[in-house]
């Protein structure tokens, strides 16, 4: 939660109070009053409306250390009880989904197959019904919903939600997401329309494997490697998006020793066509393995298989190439590895050449990982994603507003 200080002085509002409790930096009404310089009233004020919201409330911890003095004051806590976030995140071939906590805790899951090829109006249509029996399994109202975020494979514009020119996405480019998804979950659950919120796959896991593993980390990166390969770059807490979006895409980078292979994009020479998971697949087909997706190559390295491994780590290698330019760049204190081809032997590929090629100042303090979330990371972003939307400062007073508190 970094990255946001919100306005601390006489100006504070009720939104920069809630700010101020959920990042940490301020739990008590002592220490709010130091922070922001309000006086005592005007804190209880501000307060009693976010009470009356449901969205704080007094934590069970027991008193702590008043700042200021005096007798100890009562912990304030972000109270998650009060609303659910809908979270999905789409593959090519399959799509999973969650009913979350406002905190990221899964409180209902389901994975299942889904086609992206069948094009946004049947598969956002069918996530509004997939929405509505997670509800019913979480045991929560549709009325609770706050809003839902959404993971793509493809490259989003954040301002209107819509993606922009997706390679492996047909049908989608330039599609209303928001406006077909909301109206969606209002059709199957008879609830009003939500806020919805849409994002790059690889953005969203980066976003969630970086607020709940490393939320200290000022500078994180995360490379998913499955049908195709890209980034997610997360810098003091905030998602790094470049001016259209664009940012990461680092699997359309063109390698000289990829004349030959042609990428879903049309292009020839991209890295994804080398070393993603579907490049893999198709070479070990070739070599009479059989073997069809990103998916397909997961299993048959969780089963060990000599041939998978090695050309894992091979397409490590090619990744780690493009990797030492990324990590050159940004410095970042994580690199994490994500997607069907995580693992040790793609691992082991990443770090011979990322090291070997990448400034020793840059690599000094670098801790390369695999994910931790795994399958749920995109979720969790998404989710976050959401949260912080919906409760940033700037939007607190008209939804407070509306709740007539
Ligand atoms: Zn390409």
């Amino acid at each position: 939660m970094a990255g946001r200080a919100g306005r601390t002085g006489s100006q504070a509002s009720a939104g920069d109070l809630l700010e101020l409790v959920r990042s940490g930096r301020a739990t008590t009404r002592g220490a709010l009053q130091q922070v922001t310089g309000l006086s005592r009233a005007t804190v209880g004020q501000r307060l009693d409306r976010l009470f009356r919201a449901g969205w704080l409330r007094e934590g069970a911890a027991g008193p702590v250390d008043s700042p200021l003095g005096g007798r100890p004051s009562v912990r304030l806590e972000f109270d998650d009880a009060h609303a659910v976030v809908l979270a999905a995140d789409l593959d090519t071939r399959h799509a999973r989904a969650a009913v979350l906590s406002l905190t990221g805790e899964p409180l209902a899951e389901h994975t299942g197959p889904m086609l992206i090829e069948d094009g946004p109006d049947v598969v956002l249509g069918e996530l509004g019904r997939w929405f509505g029996e997670l509800l019913e399994k979480a045991g929560r109202g549709a009325h609770e919903v706050c809003g839902i975020g959404l993971a793509v494979p493809g490259p989003v514009d954040s301002d209107t939600g819509r993606v922009v020119q997706p390679p492996i996405m047909p049908g989608w480019d330039g599609y209303d997401i928001r406006g077909r998804l909301a109206r969606a979950f209002a059709e199957h659950t008879g609830a009003a329309r939500v806020p919805v919120l849409v994002d790059n796959d690889a953005n969203l896991m980066a976003y969630g494997e970086q607020r709940s593993g490393y939320p200290d980390c000022s500078a994180f990166v995360l490379v998913k490697v499955s049908t195709g390969i890209g980034a997610g770059v997360v810098v003091e807490g905030t998602i790094y998006r470049g001016i259209d979006g664009g940012a990461g895409d680092i699997g359309h980078i063109r390698v000289p020793e990829g004349a030959d292979a042609l990428c879903r994009c049309g292009s020839y020479g991209c890295l994804a066509a080398l070393a993603s998971g579907g490049a893999v697949a198709r070479r070990l087909a070739e070599a009479g393995v059989p073997a069809a997706s990103g998916a397909d190559v997961r299993d048959l390295l969780t089963a060990g298989h000599p041939e998978a491994a090695a050309l894992a780590r091979e397409a490590g290698r090619r990744v780690g190439e493009v990797l030492a330019t990324v990590v050159t760049l940004l410095n970042p204190g994580v690199l994490m590895i994500a997607g069907d081809l995580a693992g040790t032997p793609f691992l082991t590929g990443v770090r011979e050449l990322l090291y070997q090629r990448a400034l020793p100042r840059s690599t000094a303090h670098l801790d390369v990982v695999t994910a931790r979330l795994g399958e749920r990371a995109g979720l969790v972003g998404a989710g976050g994603l959401v949260v912080e939307h919906l409760y940033a400062p700037e939007r607190v007073e008209e939804r407070l507003l509306a709740l007539g508190v």
